[in-house]
């Protein structure tokens, strides 16, 4: 690839992996979020010209795939794990199992409205990393910790997205692989944390005032965000969850991902089980689709205890796009992010951009308190106003 001097790699298509900023010997590099893109610019007169950022991005090229030998549905036999976590709760189990080991743990957590990675080494603090968060975490800072550990005999397991984890193994470049384990996970796209504080805004609400953030949760059919603190409990699937859900709000690289495919670069690909033939009461609990690459992948599922059943790998694939390809933007994406761009606030760009999905769902919410007024005033709906509430 002919290499731009202006960036570290193509524009636009910056992952926010972090590495170059993390590799970088005189600090010339910083990554600028652009809402529906990031870009990684170089200052010129800092730049040593080595040119191990634009070597090493996972963007530019890309680490080893290999196709998934054992493919299970299952989850977590512990079920205040399983009920904690996004799915099946197989992350959080094989890390605690991992910690139990004598390994730590790298992963993603939410932390005074950063979602950062941090290095656990006590099983009692993994459940702090559990649950998805649907938002471009931050890798920065994790490579070199992570290079020490390796040299230093630690064993680490990386749990992230698949651009994060082909950073980690651009990072160490193969020294002390022998340590690395690795768990990647189907990803539809991650939008930037600054389109979720300005989801928040329009809340009258600040990333950095929140305890918890639950981007799904068990038992509520359509999915919805829930936030600790102010708790927003809307019970129908929320407009940053609608954007989130149709593809309409990640940042560019992501409809451009290489690493949206069936063959993995991790030891372990963990995903929802969509398409599960198992019963509704098992789905409602959580279900992990479970896919490994490699005897690390399998030794990893050795010392879990979780139940692994098997899928039906045709309809795991059929169910999975990002198992085949990225996730492709919707022309309200486009008209999203236009908006965003002229100032307007999340809501008012959703309504703009996807008008029938927001209207159908302010009347969806509106029901519940329509019924109530009804009931009060006898049937008449002159007092619709009070019902209406903005999501
Ligand atoms: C941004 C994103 C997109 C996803 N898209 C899909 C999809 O299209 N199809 C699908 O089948 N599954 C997808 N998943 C995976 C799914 O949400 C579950 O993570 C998966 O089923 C495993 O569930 P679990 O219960 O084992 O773990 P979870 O409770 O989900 O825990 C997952 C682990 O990943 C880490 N993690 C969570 N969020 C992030 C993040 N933003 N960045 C880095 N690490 C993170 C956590 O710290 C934890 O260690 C996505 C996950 C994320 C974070």
């Amino acid at each position: 690839m002919e290499r731009d001097f202006n960036f570290v790699c193509n524009k636009d298509m910056c992952a926010g992996c972090m590495l170059c900023v993390d590799i970088c010997p005189v600090q010339a590099i910083s990554v600028m979020d652009g809402i529906d893109s990031y870009n990684t610019v170089i200052n010129h007169d800092l730049c040593l010209n080595c040119g191990r950022c634009h070597k090493l991005c996972p963007q530019n090229s890309l680490v080893n795939f290999k196709e998934p030998v054992e493919w299970y549905q299952g989850w977590s036999l512990d079920p205040s794990v399983r009920a904690n976590s996004a799915s099946g709760g197989m992350a959080a189990e094989i890390s605690s199992k991992f910690i139990q080991n004598g390994g730590e743990v790298c992963t993603c957590v939410f932390d005074n409205g950063n979602f950062v990675f941090n290095f656990f080494d006590k099983v009692e603090d993994i459940s702090s990393a559990a649950g998805s968060k649907y938002v471009k975490s931050n890798p920065h800072g994790i490579y070199n910790v992570l290079q020490d550990k390796l040299a230093n005999g630690k064993k680490v397991l990386m749990i992230g997205l698949p651009c994060q984890i082909a950073a980690a193994k651009k990072y160490i470049n193969g020294s002390n692989e022998q340590n690395f384990y690795t768990i990647d996970l189907v990803c539809h796209g991650t939008p930037s944390p600054e389109l979720l504080r300005l989801y928040l805004k329009g809340k009258n609400m600040a990333l950095e005032d929140i305890n918890n953030i639950q981007f799904r949760e068990k038992n509520i059919v359509n999915e919805h965000m829930s936030v600790e603190k102010n708790i927003v409990n809307e019970k129908i699937k929320d407009l940053y969850m609608r954007a989130y859900d149709y593809g309409m709000s990640y940042t560019h690289n992501c409809y451009f991902c290489s690493y949206a495919r069936l063959e993995r670069i991790s030891d372990i690909t963990l995903g929802d089980s969509w398409g599960s033939e198992l019963s509704q009461s098992e789905k409602e609990k959580g279900i992990s689709l479970v896919l490994c690459q490699t005897t690390k992948g399998r030794e990893l599922l050795n010392i879990s205890n979780a139940e692994l059943l098997p899928v039906d790998v045709n309809r795991a694939i059929n169910s999975n796009l990002n198992l085949n390809k990225p996730s492709v933007m919707p022309p309200s994406g486009y008209k999203f992010f236009s908006e965003i761009k002229r100032g307007k606030s999340f809501q008012v760009a959703m309504l703009k951009s996807d008008p029938i999905w927001v209207i159908k769902h302010r009347i969806k919410n509106l029901f519940p308190c329509l019924i109530r007024i009804k009931k009060k005033c006898g049937g008449g709906v002159s007092t619709i106003q009070f019902g209406i509430k903005y999501l």
